[in-house]
């Protein structure tokens, strides 16, 4: 089919078989075909891929899309092709002879769109390729790659700021769902892109409903969840860990729930084959560690659960979008608890890179805990940090069940006290389990030992139970009023302790779902 002569719409109709441009679709189509740079920040599902396939087929040339997702090069180019259109890739799949093929329709004008894997355009004989052939546009896609402290980072990103210097008249288009206010700053200095204009949509996805529970049993929590509100549902299981993917997978299948496991430990093979199960099927459960779903477009993903915590907001938020790009509802489910925050706090500290590096890290799991012990409507809060404002959405967790705060501060400063005083033990190193059983005035062997119930506070919290103060202390990590430090998760005080145990500072809390009903079944009885 030629597209020549076509006008934006008319390609939109006829080849993608579209009535009417959606959001902003229209304006950055006719800005690149004009021979604008654009970057562009919309959420997953939002129709980014028009953006830069429809001004590919109307501008002259071949238009060199830049995407890190090898595995799913094929599944686009052959979309594409079934709808008349002329795409190829390039990547490190291919034999010889099948480069070379692709490379021969390049030369002779032959292709509407080309593929290349990001580790291609650095090589000098790309380059030479491509020279040789009219190109239409560069789009960069999930441009949030080449941000150096993103959960995504690619280093060949980087090399992509030559894109400009070697093809100066030729419109670049850079694409991406994650963006904090920051991170388009960064893309756009990154990519050698500061004239370009910036198409930011709306973040909001009002289909999802956010909630974000305690971890109490977490599979067992999952499986009431997938029973009562999504059987049969396709759906997406996040888990930190493989042993905890291959675990959760077994645990859902001995439920009868059809569930594949997918992380990079399992051969290449399988990984396709439960991918491609997942995409085709109906009702399939992937249980899947973070290396699933970029680029993953099928529609009717209708649950995302989080069994341990994401390590930043935009992962949070990249991960549950993967959920209902229909637009029919959709549940973004986490469950999360103290020792999540233990574990990721301790990741930080044995994590590569220098002290900035770390501090980065840590602000991005702060926010992320932030979201977390919200009393405010948690789509409210999601959208602020992507810089837009809302109100209350009525749908999520925190807007339907209001969550009660209370004021936790004789708890925070009895249990910020114990920690000073197992601080004051030179040498040893006591984690949170110590910590409460002195508060609860436990006897444990490992009490007495260090002769810890001679201390003024054993046992002044008996008024709590152990899974309280375990809320206690994780709201507390979260509030940075205290911390955790070494392999034992060793807890210690922050500059802000002092001030809870002066007084001068009130601890708020939140009240947990389980906490009051259990106190309103108390009441009723
Ligand atoms: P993104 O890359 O932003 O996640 P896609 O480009 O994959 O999103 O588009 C998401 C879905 O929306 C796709 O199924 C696509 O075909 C569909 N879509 C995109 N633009 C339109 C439009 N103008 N009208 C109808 N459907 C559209
Ligand atoms: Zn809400």
């Amino acid at each position: 089919m030629s597209f020549r002569g076509l006008d934006a719409i008319d390609v939109l109709r006829k080849v993608f078989g579209y009535d009417e441009f959606r959001g902003e679709q229209q304006h950055i189509i006719e800005h690149v075909v004009g021979g604008g740079d654009a970057l562009v920040l919309m959420p997953t599902g939002g129709g980014k891929s028009l953006c830069y396939q429809i001004p590919a087929l109307v501008r002259d040339g071949v238009g060199i899309v830049v995407s890190p997702l090898i595995a799913l090069m094929a599944d686009q180019v052959d979309a594409l092709t079934a709808l008349g259109v002329r795409a190829g890739f390039l990547n490190s799949t291919q034999d010889f002879e099948q480069r070379r093929l692709v490379e021969q329709e390049f030369l002779a004008g032959e292709l509407d769109l080309l593929y290349l894997a990001p580790e291609r355009l650095g090589v000098p004989a790309t380059q030479r390729l491509l020279e040789r052939g009219t190109i239409s546009l560069f789009a960069i896609d999930e441009a949030h790659c080449v941000s150096q402290w993103g959960h995504d980072f690619r280093p060949d990103y980087l090399g992509l700021s030559m894109l400009h210097e070697r093809w100066p008249d030729v419109p670049r288009i850079a694409l991406t769902a994650t963006a904090t206010p920051a991170t388009h700053t960064e893309i756009a200095q990154r990519l050698n892109l500061t004239g370009a204009r910036h198409f930011v949509a709306s973040f909001d996805r009002p289909n999802i409903q956010y909630r974000i529970v305690p971890k109490g049993e977490p599979r067992k929590q999952l499986l009431q969840v997938l029973r009562s509100e999504h059987d049969g549902d396709a759906g997406i299981v996040y888990c930190l860990s493989r042993a905890s993917v291959e675990k959760t997978a077994a645990f859902l299948t001995d439920q009868g729930i059809e569930a594949l496991p997918y992380h990079a430990g399992l051969d290449a093979r399988t990984r396709a084959t439960n991918q491609s199960r997942f995409l085709r099927e109906d009702g399939i459960v992937m249980v899947a560690t973070i290396a699933f779903g970029m680029g993953i477009d099928k529609p009717d993903v209708r649950f995302v659960a989080h069994l341990d915590l994401p390590k930043s907001v935009e992962g949070y938020y990249q991960e549950t979008g993967r959920a209902g790009r229909d637009g029919l509802p959709s549940t973004a489910w986490l469950a999360y608890g103290l020792a999540d925050v233990v574990q990721q706090r301790k990741m930080i500290d044995d994590s590569d890179g220098d002290d900035a590096h770390r501090r980065q890290l840590t602000a991005h799991l702060d926010a992320m805990l932030a979201l977390c012990e919200t009393v405010q409507c948690r789509r409210v809060r999601l959208l602020d940090y992507f810089g837009e404002s809302a109100q209350p959405c009525g749908n999520c967790d925190t807007c339907l069940d209001p969550p009660a705060s209370w004021d936790g501060t004789v708890p925070a400063q009895k249990l910020l006290s114990t920690v000073l005083r197992l601080d004051r033990e030179r040498g040893q190193r006591f984690g949170v389990g110590q910590a409460i059983d002195i508060l609860l005035g436990k006897q444990t062997p490992k009490v007495t030992q260090h002769r810890h119930d001679q201390l003024s506070v054993f046992g002044v919290g008996s008024d709590l139970t152990e899974a309280q103060w375990r809320t206690v202390t994780r709201q507390l990590l979260a509030q940075g009023l205290l911390n955790v430090e070494g392999d034992y998760g060793t807890l210690v005080l922050t500059e802000r302790s002092a001030d809870v145990l002066r007084g001068q500072h009130t601890v708020r809390l939140r009240t947990e779902p389980e906490r009051r009903k259990a106190a309103k079944t108390k009441r009723a009885s």
